[in-house]
């Protein structure tokens, strides 16, 4: 029985079952499928290993408990959370409206290409079309066409992940309707259809230009996973007031209300399988905890590499999704300035600052003794987005600078512990922090005399935080394999076990938070269906 404060919303440990639904994993698909199965009425148990629930969108601090800086993993801009959005809707019923989001301005990303050329995306689809054109104006009917396939293939993967809730033997009959749109688009490349539209190198990099939101370069991208990304920032980008640990907060609160209980410091060694059957799971400890069913948030390839027993990881079926890429890892610099950062050109919009036109260029290369030049750093300043923001006295503010990385770099130490990785490990940090920095002051040098703070993460932080296959930014990557495997979905071959997140649906918290939406639909579907129908129904 639990020792702790029912109040709080979450704890390190909990009461006894019996649970309807384990829900492994407390990132956005966890947390959003918790809240939803406890509005449906389930009994729902959030075990999280991290001693902070959120997954990606935990937030971290540093310099003092009240004056220090504070700084997000994993949210700098998030599209379609207002309530003229299916999605915004979903988001608000479930956090029972505790959960505000301020947009980021009529800008919300800012490119910055060799050469001196800038263009932005702003918050309305309009704006953006004209932004385009004033940029190409002889590509005028390359980007209409553009926008066209856009949102025309964005809605058509609402067919597609419709068909994932449904039972298998469907899927002849829902690959010739449902999915029909969606298929015959997810085996071709951005690359290639961006190429079809316009000979000109440059506007195929700017119609790529956000391809670091999904991770992997246009010419292994599905244009399905492109067109999902621009379509979802059409309207502009948004960010969690407060910051994004908000959004842990409000929506394990739902669960909490609900009577569900939110785990955290709760490691699962393995899904209990008998006679076929997810039943619960066994903790790191060997403590088992028994439920009516599973729901793991903790990523499909990685559920099926570390948490289910051999017979299962050795099926074919499991080793289709093991066998797929995880995408790249990622530095990120975390920032702390004193001062009035705007004076130094910072503001909310979010500013990607390119080397190179080619975005084939896609990861750094990072040797010991021999740091070169990383080809995109993706920079934002968290402070300026919130409206809750205190900036005291200092005038404090924050940054974050994020770039790709192979994980190879850093796979020598992933067996090493935190903070005790031995000095040629905390060697190259340096050198990366440093060079990193230094490109970094290239773009905004104004902002040098203030900087008061700053710090490197790893893909090994990543790794021991959040524990994405080789310290993946969002998982495997969104290629034509990855939308073409079947079993990257809710439904598992094992009765009682579904998966989440964002690798059943589209990378991103929108994306992870369908993720969790789409197993609740499968694990319940009268009463999930019965759910969604009314949230898409009210006004
Ligand atoms: C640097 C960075 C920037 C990003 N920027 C944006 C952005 O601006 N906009 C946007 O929309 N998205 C952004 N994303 C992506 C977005 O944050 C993620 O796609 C999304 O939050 C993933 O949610 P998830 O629930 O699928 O997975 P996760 O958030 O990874 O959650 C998985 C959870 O499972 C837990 N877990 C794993 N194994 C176990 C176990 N054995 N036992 C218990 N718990 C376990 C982990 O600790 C973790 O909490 C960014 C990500 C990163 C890293």
């Amino acid at each position: 029985m639990s020792d702790e404060r029912p109040d709080r919303i979450w704890h390190k440990t909990a009461p006894e079952g019996p649970w309807d639904v384990i829900v492994i994993g407390s990132g956005m698909g966890g947390m959003t499928a918790a809240a939803m199965l406890s509005k449906i009425g389930k009994r729902v148990l959030v075990l999280e290993q991290h001693y902070v629930p959120g997954g990606f969108t935990h937030t971290f601090k540093r310099k003092g408990r009240k004056t220090g800086y504070v700084w997000d993993v994993g949210v700098h801009a998030v599209g379609e959370v207002t309530p003229h959005s299916l999605t915004g809707k979903l988001l608000k019923d479930l956090s029972r409206d505790e959960l505000e989001w301020t947009s980021l301005g009529p800008v919300y990303d800012e490119f910055h290409y060799p050469g001196g050329f800038r263009i932005d995306f702003p918050d309305s689809p309009q704006k953006f079309r004209a932004n385009l054109v004033e940029a190409f104006p002889e590509e005028e009917k390359a980007i209409d066409r553009y926008l066209e396939l856009v949102r025309e293939i964005a809605a058509g993967m609402r067919g597609y992940y419709l068909a994932r809730t449904l039972p298998r033997w469907t899927r002849i009959i829902s690959d010739r309707t449902i999915s029909k749109t969606a298929n015959q688009w997810l085996d071709r490349t951005a690359e290639d259809v961006h190429a079809e539209l316009t000979d000109n190198p440059k506007l195929q990099a700017i119609f790529a230009a956000q391809w670091g939101y999904y991770g992997v370069p246009p010419s292994r991208a599905s244009f399905a996973m492109q067109a999902l990304v621009v379509k979802h920032f059409l309207h502009g980008g948004y960010y969690p007031k407060g910051g994004s640990q908000q959004i842990a907060k409000a929506l394990l609160g739902t669960v909490a209300a609900n009577g569900g209980w939110t785990r955290i410091r709760a490691d699962v060694d393995q899904i209990l399988i008998e006679r076929g059957r997810a039943v619960g799971v066994r903790m790191k400890d060997g403590e088992e905890i028994r439920s009516k069913k599973v729901i793991s948030c903790a990523g499909v390839a990685a559920t099926l590499e570390r948490l289910v027993p051999e017979s299962v990881a050795e099926s074919d079926w499991a080793q289709s999704v093991t066998t797929l890429t995880p995408g790249p890892a990622h530095l990120c610099l975390y920032l702390g300035f004193k001062g009035d950062i705007r004076t130094a050109g910072a503001s909310a919009a979010n500013k990607w600052f390119y080397e190179t036109w080619t975005p084939e260029d896609e990861t750094w290369e990072v040797k010991p003794g021999s740091i070169g030049r990383a080809s995109c750093l993706y920079t934002s300043f968290p402070s300026l987005k919130d409206p809750d923001h205190e900036p005291g006295e200092g005038e404090r503010h924050t940054g974050e600078v994020v770039t790709f990385v192979p994980w190879d770099v850093f796979e020598k130490w992933s067996g090493t512990e935190w903070h005790k990785r031995g000095d040629d490990y905390e060697a190259l940090k340096q050198e990366i922090h440093d060079a990193m920095l230094a490109q970094f002051f290239e773009h905004m040098p104004e902002l040098k005399p203030m900087l008061d703070y700053s710090e490197l993460s790893t893909p090994l932080s990543t790794d021991h935080f959040c524990r994405p296959l080789k310290g993946s930014i969002y998982g495997l990557e969104p290629t034509p394999t990855r939308f073409r495997n079947r079993y990257l979905s809710p439904i598992t071959p094992i009765p009682g076990l579904y998966f989440g997140g964002s690798e059943v649906s589209s990378v991103g918290v929108i994306g992870a938070m369908m993720g969790g939406v789409l197993a609740v639909a499968s694990a319940e579907p009268l009463k999930g269906w019965q759910y969604l129908k009314s949230i898409m129904t009210s006004d």
